[in-house]
């Protein structure tokens, strides 16, 4: 089996002829099966990842945990076990999602490619709960997705000992996650199942990589027994950007000019993180007023208007929503291309996670933050004013230092970000580090001058000052305070003159990341000396630091050009009118069919349309994400409207 696993992760087309011609392999029947539906219903030719273990194992009744990142392919994990068993008389697959939006989404894609799938939430009125109920006593149903309050009731709970249940897949499992920021109640009742069903295999699912959610989901769901599947977390088709705030607004306008502009002034999908509601509305109609189409989310608003703002960033492209992080679970389109944060996240975590909700679908995204020295402040305030205790408030500051880290990190960032989830990786070439390597240079005598600095003034004054004031009496200003504290007459005033104040910024940056200073409780951002500033002071340790990258000039510089994630960017003319017609058709067809254009099809399946203009519906087939369903509903409709083109 393993070998074949090996030979099935090879890429797309090569593979779906092999396999055919592959008789006296050792395909397992069920792999076959899986292989034959993986191609007709939903398109595709080959597994990726572990998907193939995984189907196999669950096919076969088998408990799984399956950690894998956003985007990785989870949700055939389960359907296509759900749909082998159902076909094979083995019941319906049961699907436990909390995310009412992403429940709809799936059984309407589901639907589109052929599926008998349906849904029971509370969006449907009882008449309607009933019928679904009906065809689930009947075996009408291939895959149902339920809320888990549903589920859990007795009368629900009966209704499925009655029917036949095949599997029970539970996605968004580190919801049972008591100390993680998404736990749902319901979640925890969830054991119930492998006690009323122990027959029926189980599939918990998640993004969330650390390893005591993983261990409390296992012991919450009681999934001892279950075999534990780990992908690896990278996400390769993200490319990940930290740049220094100046202006933040004009920087993110600049970016989305540069690389998320299409044709004709139209602009891709993306996300702009924000830490306060006020600055997510400044923001959003700030954008909005330079020709973008941002609208705003966050919890403060109106429900209504956040809902409709939310529909409208789903089923449209090109909206950008300016949000808070209560802006996050549900969000499943696919095509974000980029996420961009105007503050600094609290964690790696929440960073990883929220720039993870670009390029689900694996196509190239963007990951853009830009950040000061401000940022770090404002967060460390945060906690410092929060009413945790202690020992959290610590464990919120590592989190920070952390994100820090990466901030200022001279080499990759993605083999930072993955050291922080325990994973190792080599350098990437798709982060601005790689791409453009900062030059690092000796800045000991920079960093003595800043610590002594620390020093002095706290010495002469009896209080710790922040890195403004600090940079005002190294840079020789005699501001009013600084004439106040009477530090202009300290020994370090003026010695650190020939540096700019962002020179400094980047410095005292720097320092902090390096745990040479730290940002004192109390929240006013006065620095302190860190434990190792002493061996700098007297000159036993140097320090290397990151020289600041020169800004880049307006607009498409080299670097933002080869990271276009527009599919345009490299069609010629012809492609280019195919794409625009298929466009324009795909939206029609997702207007009529009440879903998101993406539901229809992916933009890469687009893409590749355009690129390579089928003219038989046999050669239409061989494109990646059509399958037999899609096939007959709107082949014919695709080979007409490109045949309109030319
Ligand atoms: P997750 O739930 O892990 O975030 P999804 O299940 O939504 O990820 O899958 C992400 C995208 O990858 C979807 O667009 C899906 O159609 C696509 N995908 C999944 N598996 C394959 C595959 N084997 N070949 C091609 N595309 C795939
Ligand atoms: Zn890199």
């Amino acid at each position: 089996m393993s070998a074949l696993i090996a030979y099935m992760r090879g890429s797309g087309t090569e593979l779906s002829g092999k396999v055919t011609a592959f008789p006296a392999s050792p395909i397992s029947l069920s792999m076959s099966r899986a292989l034959a539906i993986l191609k007709d219903v939903f398109g595709y030719h080959a597994f990726r990842g572990r998907q193939a273990e995984i189907i196999d194992h669950v096919a076969d009744g088998g408990d799984s945990l399956v950690l894998m990142p956003t985007g990785g392919g989870k949700s055939l994990c389960y359907q296509i076990p759900a749909l082998l068993r159902q076909r094979a008389g083995q019941g319906t697959g049961i699907v436990v999602s909390p995310l009412i939006a992403l429940m709809q989404d799936q059984v309407a894609a589901l639907t589109e490619a052929g599926v008998h799938a349906a849904v029971l939430n509370s969006t449907l009125t009882s008449a309607e709960a009933s019928a679904v109920e009906r065809d689930l006593l009947a075996g009408r149903i291939e895959i149902l997705y339920v809320a888990p309050e549903r589920l859990m009731t007795p009368r629900f709970l009966d209704l499925l000992e009655r029917a036949r249940v095949g599997l029970f897949a539970i996605d968004e499992a580190h919801c049972v996650s008591q100390w993680g920021h998404d736990f749902r109640p319901e979640y925890i009742q969830l054991s119930v199942l492998h006690e009323r069903f122990p027959s029926v295999p189980r599939i918990a699912l998640t993004a969330t990589a650390d390893a005591v959610t993983r261990d409390e989901i296992i012991e919450r769901l009681a999934l001892d027994e279950a075999q534990v599947f780990i992908s690896s977390f990278d996400r390769p088709n993200i490319r990940y950007r930290i740049v220094e705030k100046d202006n933040a607004r004009q920087q993110l306008l600049a970016f989305i000019k540069a690389e998320h502009m299409g044709t004709g002034g139209s602009h891709d999908s993306g996300i702009v993180y924000c830490l306060s509601r006020k600055k997510v509305e400044e923001t959003a109609s700030w954008l909005a007023s330079h020709g973008i189409r941002a609208l705003g989310y966050h919890a403060g608003m109106d429900a209504q208007v956040r809902q409709h703002h939310q529909a409208r960033f789903r089923e449209e492209e090109g909206i950008v929503m300016v949000a808070t992080i209560a802006f996050g679970m549900g969000i499943d389109k696919p095509d974000v291309r980029f996420v961009a944060h105007l503050d600094l996240p609290k964690s790696m975590e929440g960073y990883y996670q929220e720039t993870g909700r670009a390029g689900r679908d694996g196509l190239p995204a963007n990951a853009w933050m830009a950040y000061g020295l401000g940022d770090v402040v404002q967060q460390k305030r945060m906690i410092d004013e929060s009413e945790a205790d202690d020992a959290h408030k610590r464990v919120s500051s590592s989190k920070l230092d952390a994100l820090l880290g990466l901030c200022e990190t001279p080499g990759c960032r993605r083999v930072r970000i993955l050291a922080y989830f325990e994973e190792s990786a080599e350098p990437c070439g798709n982060c601005d580090t790689c791409l453009e390597p900062p030059a690092t240079w000796d800045g000991t005598r920079e960093a003595q001058m800043a610590l002594s600095c620390v020093y002095r003034t706290a010495q002469a004054s009896r209080v710790h000052f922040g890195a403004t004031h600090l940079i005002d009496v190294l840079r020789g200003n005699a501001s009013e305070k600084v004439r106040q504290w009477g530090h202009d007459k300290v020994s370090t005033f003026g010695i650190g003159a020939d540096r700019s104040v962002s020179d400094w910024h980047a410095i005292f940056r720097q320092l902090i990341a390096h745990g040479l200073l730290v940002i004192d409780h109390g929240g006013h951002g006065a620095l302190l000396l860190g434990d190792s500033a002493r061996a700098v002071l007297k000159g036993e340790q140097s320090i290397t630091l990151r020289r600041q990258v020169s800004k880049p000039a307006r607009g498409g510089d080299r670097a933002a050009r080869g990271s276009r994630t527009d599919h345009t960017a490299d069609m010629d003319i012809d492609t280019l009118a195919n794409w625009e017609a298929l466009r324009r058709w795909r939206t029609e067809a997702a207007r009529e069919h009440g879903v998101p254009a993406y539901v229809i099809f992916h933009d890469a399946t687009l893409a590749e349309l355009a690129r390579s203009a089928p003219d038989t519906l046999g050669a239409l087939a061989e494109v990646p994400g059509i399958g037999a369903s899609k096939l007959e509903r709107y082949g014919d409709d695709i080979l007409e409207t490109l045949r309109a083109v030319s």
